[in-house]
């Protein structure tokens, strides 16, 4: 793969944000949760598969897998949460108001955007909601 080198002309200006860039990465991000996404749904559907072929197992060792398997979830959640925000910030890209805050309305830092790509809060308000939460 060749790596283009980013064109910036002594006259380009700083409102033009490299939504080129972070359209690239969000899109590689999606297709990223969606195989680890799919992977696991393979993965449980196999375990269910196993569950219903063992023996059933003495409590103490169900406990433990019972644990494991909620783990799992919550960070599956976390995957599918991920997924719906990055597929909401490419919808954003596409209509155009991508980088401008949902709350507040004001232009998110380019910065914070290159390191989270899918933020739809500015820094102040991701904070207040955070805050809130
Ligand atoms: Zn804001």
């Amino acid at each position: 793969m060749a790596l283009r080198q980013a064109h910036a002309g002594p006259m380009s200006t700083q409102k033009n944000t490299p939504i080129q860039a972070l359209r690239e990465s969000l899109q590689a991000r999606e297709q990223q949760l969606r195989r680890e996404l799919e992977a696991a749904q393979i993965e449980q559907e196999q375990q269910a598969q196993d569950a219903e072929d063992l023996p059933r197992e003495p409590d103490a060792n169900q406990t433990h897998e019972v644990s494991d398997r909620e783990v799992r979830h919550a960070e599956l959640l976390r995957d599918q949460q991920e997924l719906q925000a990055v597929r909401a910030a490419l919808q954003r890209i596409a209509d155009g108001s991508y980088g401008e805050c949902v709350n507040c309305g004001k232009a998110i830092a380019v910065e914070r955007l290159k390191a989270n790509p899918a933020a739809m809060r500015c820094i102040a308000c991701q904070t207040q909601a955070e805050a809130k939460a």
